[in-house]
């Protein structure tokens, strides 16, 4: 459950990690700007727009503290994230919605499998973090990221998981 110790060159600080269910996985939190989290022969490096959002204004220690927790309650959290993505596809409203609207159905299921995986994530990160993480904003107010984070991922994952959920009255 704990991370490694990290194994770090100077520029590329690498950290192996192993999740709760086993999966091993490597995540490089290298800078403010690229996140890598590797499971495997799979890299899958992205921008990490959320942890910009969040962590604005932190010194560099936290952010890249807390972007790590961050990357690693991906990989924590990916089985919830799965059962939420089968209950949109097994219990989601998929029929009668032609061509056009199953297109923008499987688009809504996306945003709503994305933005429901930052929470997880995020909340994985604020847990883990216990009392480090309210410190840390406390010291260095973010009022607009985190209410931009945390009220936009909210409304978004909320309305896009209920109106596919929504039997057609
Ligand atoms: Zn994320």
């Amino acid at each position: 459950m704990k991370p490694a110790s990290p194994k770090s060159t100077a520029d590329r600080p690498a950290r192996s990690v192993c999740t709760w269910y086993g999966l091993r996985a490597e995540i490089e939190v290298e800078n403010e700007f690229w996140h890598l989290v590797r499971v495997g022969r799979v890299s899958l490096p992205h921008p990490p727009v959320v942890n910009l959002i969040l962590r604005r204004g932190l010194p560099p220690e936290d952010r890249l503290r807390l972007s790590f927790l961050h990357e690693f309650g991906h990989l924590q959290t990916l089985p919830v994230a799965l059962a939420h993505a089968a209950l949109l596809l097994l219990a989601g409203r998929w029929r009668g919605r032609g061509i056009r609207g199953t297109l923008a159905a499987l688009g809504m299921a996306l945003v709503a499998h994305e933005t429901a995986w930052e929470l997880f994530s995020e909340t994985y990160a604020a847990a883990s973090a216990g009392p480090d993480y309210r410190r840390a904003y406390r010291a260095h107010p973010n009022r607009a990221g985190q209410a931009l984070f945390w009220g936009g991922m909210t409304a978004l994952a909320t309305l896009t998981t209920l109106n596919l959920l929504r039997r057609r009255s």
